[in-house]
């Protein structure tokens, strides 16, 4: 069943978010359908939260997008906020990184929110309002050895988001970039415990975050109280990534 708290015009907006299934994608859903949005999320299996509308799409096919913007805009409406979230890891140190490693990391995370952003812009522009959200990590700024991939995909974010700030900004759309850093998910979950280790000693909040955590700080960007926001990189990393 979907939402149906929905008082204000702000709290009834449509949203999509791109792997809501699982991990922080869900959590986000979640956080949308408490505020009372209307919701929807891709997954390519399983489904998403209570309340939410579950479209099956694949970030690596614009066609799988398309329809799945199809089917929401059939059910719901057209979309005014988008979460680029679906993302991959393929870790391995670079002397031993396979071309596939790469550019399927690439073509998830970068272009995967390109396809989404792109068929999103449609609406939005007609509309001349729009919030997207790119999901991005503290890697992005930072580095990681063993992820020259998902670093670079995650960096690349910022310029498309800059850059579409700078093409979309006078239509009444924000693009924006939040960046997590160690969030308690299925992604983290695969790293060695030493790994984890040498990760919290570097973050000056002593802690793991929780995928709601993350959650919060993208319902506020997509909120009206974030309309002169936009271009900016928003880090939810306890302090990990500071000074960049
Ligand atoms: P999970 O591995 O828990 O979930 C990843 C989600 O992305 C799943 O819903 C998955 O769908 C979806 N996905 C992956 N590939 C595709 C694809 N080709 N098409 C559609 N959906 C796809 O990861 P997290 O929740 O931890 O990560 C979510 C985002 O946050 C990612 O972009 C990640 O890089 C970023 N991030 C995570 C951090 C962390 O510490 N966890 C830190 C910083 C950033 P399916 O279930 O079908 O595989």
């Amino acid at each position: 069943m979907l939402g149906t708290m929905s008082t204000t015009a702000t709290e009834s907006r449509i949203v999509l978010v791109t792997g809501g299934n699982r991990g922080i994608g869900r959590a986000i859903a979640e956080e949308f359908v408490a505020q009372g949005y209307r919701v929807a999320v891709t997954a390519r299996s399983g489904t998403g939260p209570e309340g939410t509308l579950t479209v099956t799409a694949d970030v690596t096919d614009a066609t799988s997008i398309d329809a799945a913007f199809t089917e929401v805009e059939a059910k719901l409406g057209p979309v005014e906020v988008v979460v680029a979230n679906a993302g991959i890891t393929r870790d391995m140190l670079l002397m031993r990184m396979s071309d596939e490693d790469f550019t399927d990391v690439l073509n998830t995370n970068l272009s995967g929110a390109f396809r989404v952003v792109k068929r999103a812009s449609k609406g939005m522009m007609k509309a001349r309002f729009g919030r997207v959200i790119l999901v991005s990590s503290v890697v992005g700024l930072l580095g990681s050895a063993g992820q020259v991939n998902y670093s670079a995909s995650k960096s690349g974010l910022i310029g498309l988001a800059r850059s579409l700030t700078r093409e979309l900004g006078s239509r009444g759309i924000t693009t924006n970039v939040v960046a997590p850093g160690f969030i308690e998910t299925d992604m983290t979950a695969a790293l060695a415990t030493e790994q984890q280790d040498t990760y919290l000693k570097q973050i000056p909040a002593n802690r793991f975050a929780q995928p709601a955590e993350v959650a919060k700080a993208i319902t506020w960007l997509a909120s009206d109280d974030a309309g002169y926001i936009s271009g900016a990189v928003i880090p939810v990393d306890g302090g990990l990534g500071m000074g960049h």
